[in-house]
């Protein structure tokens, strides 16, 4: 997307055919069916109501369990396809003291249930009502309908700029210290470590929610940003490039930020915003880049210990 001259059919092509498949557009419908199906009545003459955010909760719990603990269950548990397309050799840790209650996965899930869908339900819910009630902006169908469309797609990029930012925020040795070191535990990753983070973590994280508060927007794309954040790192974080079902290759793993997870200091952002290029830390997993990363650590240490660099 961001090579010179620009490319453009090349760039839309990969937008649509890897980029958004499948998992970008399962999201977009899921919002879509979540917004006419699944989203309670919100009663816009109070403040939102103890009931409708406890649905809300209810629903994305639902929905995060049925992703997540299916490919947990596929890949960890029934070790369906053993270790192809896995990223690391090792399996989720059992007996690890970093983990509360000594195993990876029950960290993890509660985590990510207890402070990590409660926090994007919330940020969720009270969106979803400052729309209805008319305090934030309002984008309509079909009145607005081709900004609607464009927002959706616009929207991956920028939310993916905003975790960039954030992420890089919480690399602040402070904020890494306190708050985002519960995240790096998970060194080697599963579908439950996507969104396992310290709640300080999760109001930053999921903060992309309030942008709606300035920008007009359809609540179809207010459900959306939950789920690609809320959802989507169930499928990142899954320890393996592919799931294999039936004979057919899923596309599911993101090798980029599995490197994060192992670095730290490298691929803060995701591949399709260029911050990390922009900013030196992109690392594509060569061995050249490994040797970029080793020579800029160097560097760095050589520098804090007042050396000449
Ligand atoms: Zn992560
Ligand atoms: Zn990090």
């Amino acid at each position: 997307m961001f090579v010179w001259p620009i490319r453009p059919i090349k760039a839309i092509k990969w937008i649509f055919v890897e980029f958004l498949f499948p998992w970008g557009f399962l999201f977009i419908g899921l919002a879509i069916f979540s917004w006419n199906v699944l989203t309670p009545e919100i009663d816009s003459s109070g403040p939102p109501s103890l009931g409708f955010m406890g649905k809300i909760w209810l629903k994305n719990v639902l929905l995060l369990g049925v992703l997540a603990g299916s490919l947990h269950w596929w890949l960890y548990s029934r070790k369906r396809q053993g270790d192809t397309f896995k990223f690391s050799h090792r399996w989720l840790s059992k007996k690890s003291t970093r983990f509360l209650w000594s195993n990876q996965t029950y960290d993890n899930v509660f985590w990510s249930i207890v402070s990590g869908v409660t926090v994007w339900s919330l940020f969720e819910g009270i969106t979803l009502w400052a729309w209805i009630s008319g305090v934030s902006p309002q984008a309509t169908w079909p009145a607005h309908r081709e900004y609607i469309v464009a927002l959706t797609f616009v929207f991956f990029f920028v939310s993916s700029s905003h975790f960039y930012l954030i992420h890089r925020l919480l690399h602040w040795k402070p904020l890494y210290r306190s708050v985002h070191e519960l995240h790096h535990r998970n060194v080697n990753t599963g579908p439950w470590s996507g969104i396992s983070m310290h709640p300080v973590e999760h109001l930053l994280f999921f903060s992309m929610f309030f942008v709606w508060w300035l920008v007009p927007v359809h609540p179809v794309v207010i459900i959306l940003t939950g789920f690609f954040k809320g959802l989507g790192p169930a499928v990142t974080h899954s320890g393996f490039d592919r799931v294999l079902v039936g004979g057919r290759q899923i596309p599911t793993g993101d090798w980029f930020h599995d490197l994060h997870h192992r670095h730290f200091e490298t691929n803060y952002g995701n591949i399709e915003a260029p911050f990390d290029w922009a900013m030196n830390t992109w690392h594509n997993g060569s061995n050249e880049a490994q040797r970029a990363m080793v020579a800029r650590r160097k560097l760095q240490s050589g520098a804090s210990e007042g050396k000449p660099s």
